[in-house]
């Protein structure tokens, strides 16, 4: 059986004073202990809020590839986990447009998240054009297969798939609930065995308005949720629309 997982984007948004947001969110995740909860703030915040905070699951929204070295600007998937970080986003489509990231690269990364311990939410989802012209299964099942390193198949605990359409994120629109229901179909389908344990949330535009109707999706087993996060008012109520 799959537990029921929502996971907070809070993006390049959020600074000291966004604790106390975060202390609501993890009270509110507390009234509801049979669904799984994150919250991703940006780096700076991870280890004050895993000490604040330590019954909410604190991640963090990118890491590199490598352990250590030459790498400016960059956070090794250790670091977050020496910070206090349990889980890391990789493969958002804000890192794959914004900075080129490749489905190697971010296979790459999931493989050094995991030598970290840290869990994994694998961001994968197609651009409008993709959509209009009715490749979107085709593309989504070829990023899932060039992202998800092999070897995790045999671990699918470890990993959850996020299907984020990039034109429904932070737009306000959303696929109709028989597209996201196909889609995470075909995703759980090509996952074979481990499809089985692996939780596939659902992005793009989730609020505490629309959450109830895709959460209660069969194959929707939690959501991945950027702006109505920031607010444990919205982020509350699709904790408890989750459940
Ligand atoms: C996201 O960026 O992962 C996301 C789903 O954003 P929003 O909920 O704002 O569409």
């Amino acid at each position: 059986m799959r537990r029921s997982y929502v996971v907070g984007n809070w993006k390049m948004n959020g600074d000291g004073s966004s604790l106390s947001e975060a202390r609501s969110i993890a009270e509110a995740a507390s009234r509801h202990p049979e669904v799984d909860v994150a919250i991703c703030p940006p780096f700076t915040l991870i280890e004050r809020m895993a000490r604040a905070l330590p019954t909410l699951a604190v991640g963090g929204q990118d890491c590199h590839p490598a352990p250590s070295g030459a790498h400016t600007g960059s956070v090794a998937a250790a670091m977050l986990a020496e910070a206090g970080a349990k889980l890391v986003i990789l493969g958002h489509s804000e890192r794959r447009e914004g900075f080129g990231e490749s489905d190697e690269l971010v296979r790459r990364k999931v493989e050094a998240a995991l030598a970290a311990n840290l869990g994994v939410i694998l961001c994968v989802g197609e651009p409008l054009s993709v959509r209009e012209e009715g490749r979107a299964e085709a593309y989504v099942l070829a990023q899932l297969a060039g992202s998800l390193p092999y070897a995790l198949l045999a671990e699918p605990s470890r990993v959850a798939i996020a299907y984020e359409p990039i034109w429904a994120i932070g737009t306000g629109l959303t696929p109709s609930l028989e597209d996201i229901a196909a889609m995470h179909a075909a995703v759980r389908g090509a996952l074979g065995d481990a499809g089985e344990e692996m939780a596939i949330l659902y992005g793009g535009s989730v609020n505490a308005e629309n959450a109830a109707q895709i959460l209660s999706l069969d194959d929707v087993d939690g959501a991945l949720v950027g702006g109505a996060s920031l607010k444990a008012a919205s982020f509350a109520a699709i904790i408890a629309a989750a459940n």
